[in-house]
């Protein structure tokens, strides 16, 4: 079996047995690989553990069986510590971010555009403030739709092409926005639909103009801009329920993202401050 060495960030670890498991990791040159780690949970174990948030150089001996190969060896090259204040909800959109990519990236595809943003990406939620988590979640979930090939177009209506812009300024007075084409988002599609393009007995995703506002904002923001967009958490949600639904129509995102459940569940029975 041919010894593999890679950069590596862990996505999912299943325990089987109170010394083995498999880790699922994302890798810089193989993209999404599941490893056998045999003996990796016990004490005994010499080598450097699988931290999760953490950049690790993971060695494997590489196997077409089952599983893509057995873990080797673990260096641990940096480790997120998320402890600065509202760890919480560092940990639930760290843990999110990793979710998202367990269930859309195929199997052994690299990317390493879409390996070096999530690395970017975790280091701001260790780093950034608390309250500027929910819009960098955000624009890390639309980066990772476009590098995923599931862009979804927002500018144009995606029937007749027509621009949509224009129409859907924030600073609209709301006499003169009741008189402008109800857009709608389709799954389908993968973007707006016009009101004049709509077709009776199509799904649509209904979304209001504020919401597409910071989504186009958002869409084309770095990371570092975005953590500057205000963007708050019941916000977030909105847009985070257009972009599943969006996305449930191509990919294995069957429900809901459970770390950020958890996050609602925490904020339901105490402030989140
Ligand atoms: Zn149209």
């Amino acid at each position: 079996m041919a010894l593999t060495k890679t950069d590596a960030i862990l996505l999912k670890k299943f325990n089987w047995s109170e010394s083995s498991r498999t880790a699922v990791f994302f890798s810089r040159n193989y993209g999404k690989i599941a490893l056998f780690d045999k003996g990796g949970r016990s004490f005994k174990s010499k080598r450097g553990r699988i931290l999760p948030f953490s950049s690790l150089v993971i060695t494997y001996y590489a196997s077409n069986k089952e599983s893509r190969g057995y873990i080797s060896d673990i260096d641990i090259t940096r480790s997120l510590s998320f402890d600065k204040e509202g760890t919480l909800g560092r940990l639930a959109y760290g843990s999110a971010a990793c979710e998202l990519l367990h269930s859309m990236l195929g199997e052994e595809e690299p990317n390493g555009n879409l390996y070096q943003y999530f690395w970017d990406f975790l280091v701001l939620v260790d780093t950034a403030d608390k309250r500027s988590l929910p819009a960098l979640f955000m624009a890390f979930f639309l980066r990772t739709m476009s590098l995923l090939g599931y862009h979804p177009n927002l500018e144009f209506c995606t029937v007749c092409s027509r621009k949509l812009a224009a129409e859907l300024q924030p600073d609209q007075d709301e006499n003169h926005a009741l008189e402008q084409p109800d857009c709608q988002l389709s799954a389908q599609r993968g973007g707006l639909v016009c009101s004049p393009c709509q077709s009776v007995g199509d799904h649509y995703i209904p979304i209001q103009p504020e919401s597409l506002r910071l989504l186009r904002a958002l869409q084309s923001a770095s990371l570092k801009e975005a953590a500057t967009l205000p963007i708050g958490y019941s916000q977030a949600a909105i847009l985070l329920d257009v972009l599943e639904r969006l996305l449930k129509h191509s990919s294995d995102l069957g429900s809901r993202l459970k770390s950020l459940e958890f996050l609602e569940k925490l904020k339901n029975s105490n402030s989140m401050g």
